[in-house]
């Protein structure tokens, strides 16, 4: 049998994920919920759903007006629910960007404001690593700052055959001695603070700090503690799955074009 199943392997096509083919949306997720055209009839009906959000991600301006920050949503999905059809779960899961402004999204009428198309600017310490990292990949070390080991599982798989991260060249190390970067979880309660300070500290530079879920990228349910920078990609999602993790991981070695915004907002214009 289980030299049958071998042969199978060798004959039939790697069951790998092709990052180049993979898209935003998946169709067995919830994602982030968007607006639907229902909420042309008004926002202010929504403040069950923000009322009911547990990380008040949703924040209501005007009677017109709604922003969403999916840096805090936990994707939970109480808020559609509640939202008498005027929010939908969407199934967007690249809940990543290179700043955390990005992540924040406004909706008037129901509809997406209009995204800028300059290229995105990248900060010194971006760009550096982006110089070293584009080629032959980075090392991290991973600190769970007060998170729930979520985070941890979906990083684990992404060493499995289907997500596969050492093909490019993304490995986990024990020390930050031998990192380029620190990926971080949880929301750094009090007494991780100076734990991931002293990772974070010992790395060489150019080196990257990367919020991995939404804990670590907005506090979700928590206060948000101290972080030793200002991380240089945020990846959001309670938790991301491993494909979003490593898509997030090509952004900012520069081998995936991708801007949270514009990708959604194309996605929700061709709707
Ligand atoms: S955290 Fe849950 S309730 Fe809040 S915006 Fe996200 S999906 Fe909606």
């Amino acid at each position: 049998m289980n030299f049958l199943y071998e042969l199978k392997s060798f004959i039939f096509p790697k069951n790998v994920l092709n990052f180049n083919t993979a898209s935003p949306v998946h169709p067995t997720s919830r994602g982030i919920p968007v607006p639907t055209v229902k909420l042309k009839e008004g926002s202010k009906s929504l403040s069950v759903s923000a009322e009911v959000c547990p990380t008040k991600a949703i924040q209501i301006v005007s009677e017109t007006e709604v922003r969403f920050d999916y840096g805090k949503c936990l994707q939970c999905g109480l808020c559609t629910e509640c939202s008498d059809g005027k929010l939908r779960n969407s199934g967007f899961i690249y809940t990543f960007a290179l700043s955390r402004d990005e992540l924040k999204v406004t909706y008037i009428s129901g509809r997406m404001e209009k995204v800028s198309d300059l290229p995105f600017p990248l900060t010194a310490n971006q760009l550096k690593f982006r110089e070293l990292t584009k080629k032959r990949g980075f090392l991290y070390r991973e600190v769970a700052a007060a998170g729930n080991n979520t985070v941890e599982s979906e990083l684990n798989a992404s060493f499995n055959s289907v997500f596969d991260s050492e093909r490019e060249g993304v490995r986990c190390v024990a020390s930050p001695k031998h990192a380029d970067a620190i990926v971080f979880s949880g929301p750094v309660g009090k007494n991780m603070v100076a734990p991931l300070e002293t990772a974070w500290e010992v790395i060489a530079e150019p080196k990257a700090l990367i919020a991995c879920g939404t804990e670590a990228v907005s506090g979700g349910l928590f206060p948000m503690g101290k972080r030793p920078a200002e991380p240089d990609l945020y990846i959001s999602g309670d938790p991301p799955r491993p494909d979003v993790i490593l898509q997030g991981f090509r952004l900012l070695m520069g081998r995936f074009s991708f801007r949270f915004q514009e990708a959604l907002h194309k996605i929700l214009e061709n709707e």
